[in-house]
């Protein structure tokens, strides 16, 4: 059955209808393996791992900084050609590269970047190029290690169990911690407090076994993550950089001293964290990258994010399809939003308003072939306005009175369409379509007109039938309206047909 459009790959022509059903595509976030990491952390969790300091010790064991053995890690996955950051897109030759030099160098990271650039998914990616898993003492809250552990409950029951002392294996996908910088979060959150209840129990306020961990050195032998860096207040950027550069920390006057082993890794808007006075000098030198990341510089990058992320359920009797023009339209509409004078750039214009706008149109045509009993949903022309609601509250209008939020979205979805229809018509390929309609000939056209009264417009209207097939060797009527919305609305756009709207419906004209 012919259903696909022009330049698809047809995967299976046994299926029939359900081929074009589009299958879930997103790559799932895996973390590559490694071969060559320490023996022992291969074997199945809890199988043949060391269960004590001694058997630790007998197993040969060598325990290393998180930066060499990120370092180490990463080489072994660059010389066996895996990748290490699985369903990133478009960042192949920018910000790849930059991270892996940052993981060689061992150097903290900041990403600077505007929102929905994925720069939280790459973080956590980062967790691919930890050993599948450390040793650590058992009840330890900082995951010591077992070799020479920094906080005081390790270090007294090392000291009075000697080789018996047990360990456990944590997992990398443990070894992470992140945190969204407010400018509420405390010291407490970040580093720690105080514990009142240990306090009560007649310990002394110095003695760090009162202290209550806060989640940095929860992370200790890990990676934190902090994000929107220039919203943590003053004095916890202080706190940060004492921890980081003095291996200490000070809590209601008291200095502990906390030498953790972790990579940090920051992101922020480029515009805060540039602006004086929002970052202390001190930290910001102790990041040894700043990584700029962006947006999908190609329309092509732009609809593969989206195919990889948006949701879709397959759970109802329509099947659904999507041409390929709708999603160009759907990617440009977001580019153009990303140069517009009428919408905010500062926090940016995410990926996410062009996965959640492919979303909406799907919609609206599956409540459409729903209502109207059909058997297949093809998004066209005339549901491209419900991205309204998908669109607005993920952007900042510039304030200008006289345009309203509603305006910019249709003037940017008109120049969208215009662009991508004059990618594939040429203007004189509309003549046969335009000269029909100069003797009073009109088509309705609405987001709940049924697909078969579309069909006859392929007889109607000569030329009609050529330019269709230029998009798509289907005959399917939901595919064939959705088509022939297409080319009308080009046709309009083009200045070659008067388009009104009357009760809900759009009337192409002379
Ligand atoms: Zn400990």
């Amino acid at each position: 059955m012919g259903f696909l459009f022009k330049g698809q790959k047809k995967e299976n022509s046994s299926t029939g209808e359900k081929e074009v059903r589009e299958s879930s595509t997103s790559t799932p976030l895996k973390s590559p393996t490694l071969s060559n990491q320490a023996e022992i952390s291969d074997a199945a969790p809890g199988s043949r791992r060391p269960h004590t300091l001694g058997e630790l010790k007998a197993s040969g064991y060598k325990p290393v900084s998180i930066r060499e053995e990120m370092r180490r890690n990463l080489i072994a996955l660059i010389k066996a050609k895996k990748p290490i950051f699985n369903g990133i897109i478009g960042y192949d030759n920018t910000v790849i590269p930059q991270v892996e030099n940052a993981v060689l160098s061992g150097q903290n990271i900041i990403f600077l970047g505007e929102r929905g650039q994925a720069k939280s998914r790459v973080m956590r990616l980062l967790v691919g190029v930890l050993d599948e898993a450390i040793p650590v003492i058992r009840g330890c809250e900082i995951n010591d290690n077992p070799f020479s552990p920094v906080c005081k409950y390790c270090r007294e029951k090392v000291a009075s169990e000697g080789d018996n002392t047990e360990i456990v294996w944590l997992s990398r996908e443990d070894r992470y911690g992140e945190k969204l910088a407010t400018p509420d979060t405390t010291i407490a959150d970040l580093i720690g407090d105080v514990d009142p209840v240990k306090v009560a129990e007649g310990r002394y306020l110095s003695d760090e076994l009162t202290m209550h961990y806060g989640i940095i050195p929860r992370t200790n032998r890990g990676i934190f993550c902090i994000n929107e860096l220039p919203d943590l207040a003053e004095r916890l950027q202080v706190g940060l950089f004492n921890l980081l550069e003095e291996a200490d920390i000070q809590i209601k006057g008291y200095r502990i001293r906390m030498p953790l082993d972790i990579i940090l890794v920051a992101s922020a808007n480029p515009e805060d964290y540039t602006s004086r006075g929002r970052i202390i000098t001190p930290l910001k030198d102790r990041f040894g990258a700043q990584i700029r990341t962006h947006y999908p510089v190609t329309i092509k990058d732009e609809i593969a994010i989206v195919e990889q992320e948006w949701q879709r359920f397959n759970d109802g009797d329509v099947n659904f399809y999507v041409p390929e023009y709708v999603k160009e339209v759907i990617a440009e509409i977001t580019h153009l939003a990303r140069k517009s004078p009428d919408i905010g750039q500062r926090s940016g214009v995410s990926v996410r308003i062009s996965i959640a706008n492919l979303e909406t149109v799907v919609a609206n045509a599956i409540r459409r072939a729903t209502m109207l009993g059909e058997k297949m949903a093809v998004p066209r022309i005339s549901d491209l306005p419900y991205i309204v609601a998908s669109t607005t509250g993920k952007l900042e209008m510039e304030g200008f009175e006289d345009k309203n939020e509603q305006k910019i979205i249709d003037d940017l979805t008109k120049r969208a369409v215009l662009i991508v229809f004059n990618r594939h018509f040429r203007f004189e390929e509309l003549d046969p379509i335009v000269e029909q309609f100069n003797g009073g000939f009109n088509v309705e056209t609405s987001d709940s007109i049924n697909a078969k009264s579309y069909v006859r417009y392929i007889k109607e209207i000569p030329g009609m039938s050529k330019a269709v097939k230029k998009m798509t060797d289907a005959e399917t009527p939901e595919i064939v309206a959705s088509v022939v919305e297409f080319i009308l609305e080009g046709g309009h756009l083009n200045k070659r047909l008067n388009k009104t709207r009357v009760e809900g419906k759009t009337v192409y004209k002379h």
